[in-house]
């Protein structure tokens, strides 16, 4: 898989906003963010999107879940609610080819999305 920004940041070669990092998975905000709180979890492992992971990735999707609730709880969003995303491939809007999920709130979200 080829260098993707998330890659780098992985790397350190890119800073970060990091709030959240063990053997699987980091947490990081948002540079644009779309929400009051905003962060991006995205797996150490080079995975392109959701699409691409495989049933061998199944714990670790978990994993990235728990992630999501925990710094949702972290960022004390999880009370109010708050909204996971993975945008994934080109009709799902997805410009950074490394898998991540978008963890957004503190204020209400809107549906159907755009
Ligand atoms: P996507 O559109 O691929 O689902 O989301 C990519 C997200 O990455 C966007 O929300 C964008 O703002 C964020 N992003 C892009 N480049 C950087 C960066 O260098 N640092 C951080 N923290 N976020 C980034």
């Amino acid at each position: 898989m080829a260098d993707t920004i998330f890659s780098k940041i992985l790397a350190g070669e890119i800073p970060a906003d990091i709030v959240w990092s063990d053997e699987f998975c980091i947490a990081f905000r948002d540079i644009n963010p779309q929400a009051p709180a905003h962060l991006l979890v995205i797996p150490r492992k080079a995975i392109v999107s959701l699409a691409d992971a495989s049933d061998d990735d199944t714990a670790l999707l978990g994993h990235l879940m728990r992630v999501c609730a925990k710094v949702a709880e972290q960022e004390k969003i999880a009370d109010a609610g708050f909204r996971v995303v993975a945008n994934t491939r080109t009709d799902g809007g997805q410009d950074v080819p490394h898998l991540h999920f978008h963890v957004l709130g503190g204020r209400a979200m809107k549906w159907p999305p755009g």
